[in-house]
């Protein structure tokens, strides 16, 4: 059967758009690895409207509960792994299965980066870990390290002085480029060592993670930490989407009403060129995927 709309993913952008979807009474699937996307990783939520705080994880819940309440059928642990226009037609396949669509909503979002460095796969869920949402607690009472210099890294580091004994924050420039609350948030607690100008040169261990390498401007260091959480940033899940025009982050270039250069194939959120990346601005976003998918049938109608 050919469906109405396809929507991949199910973060802020995807879940939105499905709501909307659903609405409309678009015959449409949610296809995705998991429910929430990187909304879950945050531990601290401050700026989504209606919320003055609330963690990620309960915001997750809450959107799960938006869901339910439509009775939106949502495919979890399927992966697109190639989708392409033809013929009119839009296919997609996954790790399960191919799909064909009218309209489809990429919401496929961001996924970690890796630094590179050696002893960083040997070690991965070793000690070497990418969200501290998910993995923190692991790490309670343990010296740690987070390498990076962004909201990510000073989120994690922020989580991490609560549960860990220490935590050591590597950034490879001079200076912080996350937001200043949080900035003041880990300068003024005394857990936490920041080392601006430093590298990670490796990541040793035996079985498991026992120290990280580093080099401050020539003066060459390993501080024995038992956790490596590595928030460098994230990359765009762009990589499955044939014939669309991507920008020079591999991010899927689209206009303001979320329409990408292929007719019927819509992006929304943090995938997409749109330069602000927050849960408000993917929810947004997924709602004009949605209706922009809906008026699109409508004409072909
Ligand atoms: C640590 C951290 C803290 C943050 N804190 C805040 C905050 O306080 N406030 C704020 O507004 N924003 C915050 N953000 C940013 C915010 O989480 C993102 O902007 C938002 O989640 C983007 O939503 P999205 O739906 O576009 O993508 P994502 O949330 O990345 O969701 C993508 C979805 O697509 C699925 N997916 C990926 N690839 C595939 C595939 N090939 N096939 C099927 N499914 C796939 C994923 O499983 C996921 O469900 C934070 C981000 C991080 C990392």
């Amino acid at each position: 059967m050919i469906m109405d709309l396809i929507i991949i993913g199910a973060g802020p952008a995807g879940i939105t758009a499905s709501v909307y979807a659903s609405r409309k009474k678009m015959n449409f699937l949610v296809i995705t690895k998991d429910i929430g996307g990187q909304a879950a990783w945050s531990s601290d939520v401050e700026n989504y409207p209606g919320y003055q705080f609330i963690t990620g994880p309960d915001l997750v819940e809450k959107f799960q509960e938006h869901l339910q309440k439509y009775g939106i059928q949502v495919r979890e642990n399927e992966e697109a792994v190639e989708l392409e226009k033809k013929d009119k037609i839009i296919y997609i396949k996954t790790t399960k299965e191919v799909y064909e669509a009218k309209t489809a909503i990429i919401a496929a979002g961001k996924r970690v980066k890796e630094i590179g460095v050696p002893g960083e796969k040997e070690y991965k869920n070793k000690g070497v870990a990418y969200c501290v949402t998910c993995d923190g607690l692991l790490f309670a009472e343990k010296d740690v390290a987070v390498v990076g210099g962004g909201n990510s890294a000073l989120d994690a580091a922020i989580q991490m002085m609560h549960i860990a004994n220490k935590v050591y924050l590597i950034n490879i420039t001079d200076a912080f480029m996350g937001d200043s609350i949080m900035q003041e948030k880990v300068k003024n607690n005394p857990k936490v060592k920041i080392l601006h100008n430093t590298r990670v040169e490796s990541i040793i261990g035996d079985k498991f993670v026992k120290g990280i390498n580093i080099d401050t401007q020539g003066r060459k260091e390993t501080l024995n930490v038992k956790g490596i959480f590595i928030e460098i940033g994230l990359m765009p899940n762009s990589w499955f989407a044939k014939g669309l025009d991507k920008n020079e982050k591999n991010e899927i270039k689209v206009n303001c009403a979320n329409e990408t250069n292929v007719p019927g194939i819509f992006a929304a959120g943090d995938v997409t060129s749109v330069p602000e990346k927050q849960i408000v601005i993917a929810a947004g976003d997924g709602a004009k995927a949605a209706l922009g998918a809906f008026r699109y049938l409508a004409r072909l109608k």
